[in-house]
């Protein structure tokens, strides 16, 4: 790395596959900032020593972080942003005067990414699959819109837990055995976990399917894309070049299907 220049890592599992590093770094190069975004595996018994590690190292302007380590990196932090600490997760670290500070900018991206679709979540029944890091970003940003919500995990613990912490009153935690019949009864079903979900494509219009997964579907690509443009914003204090960016997540989209 050139003497002056300046990192953004993303702290995650097997995230060499990750399509982050070709829009961030289009990005930071369109705003004309020196930086490279770069992935790093990461085991979770490394992690506390790596997030010591950043917070020495002035050359990194922060990280994202991603499955599985984004509930597990929030105590390891010395500030945590109050939407992050609702969630009790974080997936954009920045440095700050006191430290290392925790953000959450998934629930940004869902939301920005359900409003390109065009849905309305108003008065829905949603069906959240998997209560991960990522499942109570998109919890959260539900909550206060949807009519109920649904959380389906495979660790039926998790799903209550989740549901407790957030505060979920109308609908709530639900087994793996009861997926297909709760996913029938919602307009809005979003897969929060990587695995294949059986009944995706049933699930048409005007009802939605929305898969997290960046490399599998266009409205994991969308939530990709708004949570970055969130996470580039708070590393850099400066506006996302948008369009740059969406076009270059477009490309390296393009070229990992071919
Ligand atoms: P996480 O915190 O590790 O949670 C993973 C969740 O998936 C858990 O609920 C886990 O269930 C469940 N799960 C794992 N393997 C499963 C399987 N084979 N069958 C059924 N359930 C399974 O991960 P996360 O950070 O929430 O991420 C979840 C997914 O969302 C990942 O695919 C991630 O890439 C994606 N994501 C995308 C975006 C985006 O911007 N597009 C943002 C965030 C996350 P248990 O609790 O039972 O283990």
């Amino acid at each position: 790395m050139a003497e002056g220049s300046r990192r953004v890592l993303l702290i995650g599992s097997a995230v060499g596959q990750s399509l982050s590093a070709a829009f961030q770094n289009a990005g930071f190069q369109a705003a004309g900032i020196d930086c490279r975004y770069q992935p790093i595996d990461v085991e979770a018994n490394s992690l506390p020593r790596l997030i010591d590690d950043i917070r020495r190292d002035r050359g990194v302007l922060g990280a994202n972080v991603t499955i599985p380590h984004k509930q597990a990196v929030l105590p390891l932090l010395d500030e945590i942003d109050p939407g992050a600490n609702r969630i009790g997760a974080v997936n954009t670290i920045s440095r700050v005067d006191s430290g290392l500070k925790g953000w959450n900018t998934d629930g940004q991206g869902f939301e920005a990414a359900l409003e390109e679709l065009r849905f309305e979540v108003s008065g829905k029944v949603a069906a959240v699959v998997g209560a991960g890091g990522a499942a109570r970003a998109v919890v959260a940003s539900l909550l206060h819109r949807a009519d109920r919500i649904y959380v389906v995990n495979r660790s039926l613990r998790r799903a209550e837990e989740l549901c407790r912490e957030l505060g979920v009153e109308r609908g709530g935690p639900a087994s793996f055995a009861e997926l297909a019949r709760v996913a029938s009864i919602a307009s809005l079903v979003v897969n929060a976990t990587p695995a294949d979900l059986p009944f995706a494509a049933s699930i048409v219009s005007p009802r939605l399917y929305f898969d997290l997964r960046s490399r599998k579907s266009n409205s994991g690509r969308l939530m990709l894309l708004h949570q970055g443009l969130a996470a580039f914003e708070i590393w850099t204090g400066r506006p996302a070049p948008a369009a740059v960016m969406r076009a270059a997540l477009k490309r390296a989209a393009e070229a990992a299907v071919a």
